[in-house]
């Protein structure tokens, strides 16, 4: 027996409300505030990760599914979403247009995790970016939106956590100083920061590792060696969410897992369960655009992880409305009977009413069950007496009332009980 692979889910029919739900949730929030829809192929050069997530990053070092194709290509499955929109925006001329080319895509994210509630080794993310704009306004206005479309959903009980990680500029001096308060301490790293320190100082800060806790805590903080201008951007950022009336939180450890982040970094978690789940995260990416070979472009954007989100929707109890079911369930009895059964199913799809029927001669009692089992409206019973008179016994299967209905009329009268049409 073939199983799915590991870490990879079915998303069956029960599930799919809560797919839908979430869509047109973000999409919906997208359309406010002037976003557009991209779609990026599932797999790119692996080179294109490889520079832009960073190395010495988890993503990079272990977590990317990346594969020779028969040209012998090296080809990597797309671990996160913006490296790929960004190759988008400079090799389709996106600069050209008026800037910011605000763009959002919904997208199956690969990473070879060790699969837990919640993370996947397929999972599928909402992403939004906005490039071509550097002013701190545009990350308040982002930031916005990603509490919006929680708002929009439902959701409640959630911290929205900023941070500023600095710049080119000012970065280097704080990794020194972050490179000598952790080697000082090298002997109490776990093996990963170890080589982290050696490599990429700033994951050291993301060690979830209960031995490396305490020494992130005593960590130097980025936002006491900012720069003038990466200063000036944050009290920006902080000053324009307040006027949007936003509740963050100053967190001076999250780095944020990819390289390329530079000042904003933000991240939206569950109350009762901070640093655990994180279901929304982004910042700014000022280099993005120039490490590719595009020209000095400004960036910011954020993610959503989709199966994060429907946990906590399932936690919270939210409602999310159903998916509608067929409304006619069309019952026959006799190869005659049969025959008008499937032209009355056709005219009933043809006026926009989902019907359905019985593919082969089945008892009464056993097509009013299967009637049942499809949440049908209505059964539509067609026997030798009604195909003898022209008429059909239109039966409500949540009342259990029936009532006959000239077969010319049937369209109009399951129409005007106002049930879903498609
Ligand atoms: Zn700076
Ligand atoms: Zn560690």
């Amino acid at each position: 027996m073939f199983q799915a692979p590991r870490g990879t889910q079915d998303i069956l029919p029960q599930e799919q409300p809560y797919w839908l739900f979430i869509q047109n949730a973000a999409e919906a929030t997208a359309r406010l505030y002037g976003y557009e829809r991209i779609d990026t192929p599932v797999f790119e050069e692996a080179g294109l990760f490889v520079r832009t997530v960073g190395v010495g990053t988890d993503i990079v070092e272990k977590e990317m599914y990346t594969f020779k194709d028969l040209g012998g290509g090296q080809l990597t499955l797309r671990p996160e979403g913006t490296a790929p929109v960004c190759r988008a925006y400079i090799e389709r001329g996106m600069a050209s247009l008026v800037q910011p080319v605000k763009l959002f895509y919904q997208a199956p994210i690969f990473r070879y995790e060790r699969p837990q509630a919640g993370r996947f080794r397929q999972h599928h993310q909402f992403g939004f970016e906005a490039i071509g704009e550097g002013d701190a306004a545009l990350d308040a206005e982002l930031i916005d939106m990603a509490w919006r479309f929680f708002q929009e959903l439902g959701l409640n009980k959630l911290t929205l956590q900023i941070n500023s990680i600095g710049c080119p500029v000012c970065r280097p001096a704080y990794l020194a100083k972050l490179k000598e308060h952790y080697d000082e301490h090298r002997e109490e790293l776990c093996e990963d920061c170890k080589i982290r320190l050696d490599k990429n100082a700033l994951r050291l800060l993301d060690c979830k590792k209960t031995s490396c806790q305490p020494l992130s805590e005593l960590a130097p903080r980025s936002i006491d060696f900012l720069c003038v201008e990466c200063s000036d951007h944050f009290s920006k950022l902080k000053s324009n969410l307040r006027i949007l009336r936003l509740p963050f939180e100053i967190n001076p450890g999250m780095v944020r897992g990819l390289d390329y982040y530079t000042k904003t970094v933000f991240e939206i978690q569950p109350e009762e369960e901070r640093g655990q789940s994180t279901i929304a995260g982004g910042g700014r990416y000022d280099g993005l655009i120039e490490q590719l070979g595009g020209k000095h472009t400004p960036g910011v954007g954020f993610a959503t992880g989709i199966e994060r989100i429907i946990l906590n929707l399932k936690k919270q109890n939210v409602n999310v409305p159903g998916l509608p079911k067929p409304s006619v369930f069309v019952v026959w009895m006799g190869e005659e009977a049969g025959k008008a059964a499937a032209r009355m199913v056709g005219d009933l799809r043809a006026a926009g009413v989902s019907a359905v029927t019985a593919f082969t001669a089945r008892s009464m009692k056993a097509q009013l069950r299967q009637a049942d089992g499809t949440g049908c409206h209505f059964a539509a019973i067609i026997g030798a007496e009604e195909l003898e008179q022209g008429f059909i016994t239109l039966r409500d299967l949540r009342t259990a009332q029936q009532e006959p209905v000239d077969f010319s009329k049937l369209v109009d009268r399951v129409k005007i009980t106002g049930i879903e049409t498609l």
